[in-house]
């Protein structure tokens, strides 16, 4: 399936991950935040995979040993995939958030 996530949704005023979520939640959320940070930070470095990110799906109660692909397109959103189970998903405003990775450029 796809998972479509508005980062600003998990993450507090302070554009931090909130500490008062339950588990499952929390985790979600620092999986996506993981994908921004690496997404964001990749784009320094000609699209090249700075950092590896472990799928975290079990199908059949084993860890998918998928490493997820992830880009950052040109309209700002985050698409990610895992290329062995195929859980995927688009990422939207992660802008304000603390894992904006980004460094400030002038646009081409
Ligand atoms: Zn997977």
């Amino acid at each position: 399936m796809t998972w479509v996530t508005d980062l600003s949704h998990f993450v507090s005023e302070t554009g931090k991950l909130p500490t008062n979520v339950p588990g499952p939640a929390h985790r979600l959320a620092e999986y996506l935040a993981s994908i921004v940070a690496a997404a964001t930070s990749a784009s320094d470095n000609q699209g090249q995979a700075t950092r590896q990110i472990k799928c975290r799906r079990r199908p059949g109660h084993r860890a998918c040993p998928g490493v997820i692909e992830y880009r950052l397109w040109p309209d700002e959103r985050i698409t990610w995939e895992c290329p062995n189970c195929g859980d995927n998903g688009i990422i939207s405003n992660w802008q304000s958030t603390a894992w904006d990775r980004r460094r400030v450029q002038p646009v081409h």
